[in-house]
């Protein structure tokens, strides 16, 4: 486990965010992390994150990283600070009428699928580019796409991880320059988990989602 604020040092010197991933923790053990400063939170299941948003200070900023049905997205649409998961134009589509409703603009970020392992969910390069030509996407006005979300595939070999994240940055800058010049808000790249997030900082990680290093291992 890691100390939260050596942590957070390391992370400001690189420019980083650090989302605290709360998944399967209890409320008290979040509590404890929410109290010694941390306010960025994220979850993986819609059921578990609206629960702790229900149970849990109003001033924590919920993040959700893990996938989404479309038929879900209705049960956080009101609250949810950033969703990190967006791998398709339809979920996209319905995240921008449900924050419609609420008179909201949600941000997103697009996944990609980095990792060599078929079970990794994600956007491959030429559908990010399709769902950024669509006609509709212009009309989006209650989405705000802040950038991009990858997750490496889970190996001790580094310098495979390593070439997913390049991957993932490099995709990022052609996406900059070619749909997003004028775009300020899109900046950010979320990158690194416990096991790979130094490796992430190195190639360009402005997001890092860290679950068992902060809690410790999960049932
Ligand atoms: C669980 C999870 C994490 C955090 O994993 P740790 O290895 O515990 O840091 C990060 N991102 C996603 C999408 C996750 O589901």
């Amino acid at each position: 486990m890691v100390n939260l604020k050596s942590l957070n040092t390391v992370l400001q010197k690189n420019n980083a965010i650090l989302v605290a991933v709360s998944k399967t923790q209890s409320n008290e053990r979040i509590l404890d992390i929410y109290n010694s400063g941390q306010r960025v939170f994220g979850e993986n299941r819609v059921q578990e994150l609206a629960q702790k948003y229900e149970e849990l200070p109003k001033d924590i900023q919920w993040h959700l990283i893990g996938h989404l049905q479309r038929n879900k997205v209705k049960y956080i649409a009101s609250f949810v600070k950033l969703i990190h998961s967006v791998d398709s134009f339809q979920l996209l589509k319905e995240i921008n009428k449900q924050a419609k409703k609420h008179d909201r603009i949600i941000e997103c970020l697009l996944q990609i699928r980095i990792a060599d392992e078929a079970t990794k969910f994600g956007l491959t390069p030429e559908a990010v580019e399709d769902l950024l030509q669509a006609p509709d996407f212009k009309d989006f006005n209650n989405v705000r796409i802040i950038g991009l979300m990858g997750m490496a595939t889970f190996t001790y070999e580094k310098t495979q991880v390593r070439q997913e994240f390049k991957r993932l940055k490099s995709l990022f800058d052609l996406l900059k320059t070619k749909y997003f010049e004028e775009a300020s808000w899109f900046k950010e790249i979320s990158m690194g988990m416990s096991g790979d997030y130094e490796i992430a900082l190195e190639e360009g990680s402005t997001i890092v989602r860290i679950g068992s290093l902060i809690f410790g291992h999960r049932q």
